[in-house]
């Protein structure tokens, strides 16, 4: 039998938009800390959403990883090519009672932070409806590489999720718990705005019987309006004639220390020295960094 790699990583972008330098940080943390330890790196498309969709974004995500120097094993895996996979675990959850259709709309729930449960036991059509996972009533933990240890109580502080929208489309907690799984991946590696998204998935992961991965959740950069980068401004590509500077500027941002002429290097020397200098141990250990404060 094929051994299982010690270490399997990925990037997964959302194509609702270009790379920015936000999320060229978590390519390149996800990539060091794979290639530092001679792992599989893999790039996964996560177009899940397809009206969210920017049209372009996937060929102009992959193109700017590739200029600026990351190479990635094997095919990219696109989530719009697994439906039937999912919709298998929908239909399995639904039989076994662990989800239920839900047919409250927005303005129903209107105000309520958490779901309230209305439809929870109702026996409902699953016409026209979304699929919620009925969440246990107990707390969720894991201990992160960064951030530390990190808990969730599913029952009071999430609620009953969703995992297939009216619409059909399919969750991204759902998704990722699938794939990561299919793929084999040991170390998921990204931002800190998923932090406490990862309870959710524990739960996803210990109900189908699939390996819990190790996670590393690196600072989110903020904008001076203390939002996500790139979120609410629609960001333009990353520039190709910037890839050195931007790739020491990511590094920067993890901690890792690259001299100042790194800069005149090809991106492709900044990707070996980030992975001959990776320190995983030096990222800040904190859930937002502000952007406007890095070198
Ligand atoms: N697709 C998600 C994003 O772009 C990342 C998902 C993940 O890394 O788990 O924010």
């Amino acid at each position: 039998m094929p051994q299982r790699p010690a270490y399997t990583g990925r990037f997964a972008p959302t194509p609702s938009g270009y790379l920015h330098f936000g999320s060229l940080v978590a390519a390149l943390a996800s990539y060091l800390d794979a290639r530092a330890v001679g792992g599989v790196w893999r790039v996964r498309m996560e177009d899940l959403d397809p009206p969210r969709e920017v049209p372009g974004a996937q060929d102009a995500i992959l193109h700017t990883l590739e200029t600026y120097g990351f190479e990635w094993d094997g095919p990219v895996l696109r989530q719009s090519d697994r439906h039937e996979a999912y919709a298998e675990v929908v239909g399995r959850l639904l039989a076994q009672d662990l989800a239920y259709p839900c047919h409250c709309s927005r303005k129903q729930l209107e105000g309520q932070a958490i779901y309230p449960g209305t439809c929870r036991d109702a026996h409902l059509d699953r016409h026209d409806a979304a699929i919620r996972l009925r969440v246990p009533d107990r707390e969720y933990a894991f201990v992160d590489r960064v951030q530390g240890a990190f808990r969730q109580h599913l029952g009071r502080e999430v609620g009953d999720f969703i995992i297939q929208r009216r619409d059909g489309f399919y969750a991204y907690q759902l998704a990722v718990v699938l794939d990561d799984a299919f793929q084999g991946m040991t170390d998921i590696v990204r931002g800190a705005d998923l932090l406490d998204n990862t309870p959710r998935q524990l739960y996803l992961q210990e109900l189908l019987g699939l390996p819990q991965p190790r996670y590393l959740h690196v600072p989110l950069l903020t904008q001076p309006d203390g939002h996500k980068l790139g979120k609410r401004y629609r960001s333009p590509p990353l520039p190709a004639e910037q890839a050195a500077p931007l790739l020491c500027r990511a590094l920067r941002a993890l901690g890792q220390a690259p001299e100042p002429t790194l800069e005149q290097a090809t991106p492709r020397e900044v990707l070996a020295w980030g992975i001959a200098h990776w320190d995983a141990g030096r990222i800040p250990r904190q859930a937002t960094l502000a952007e406007a404060q890095l070198r």
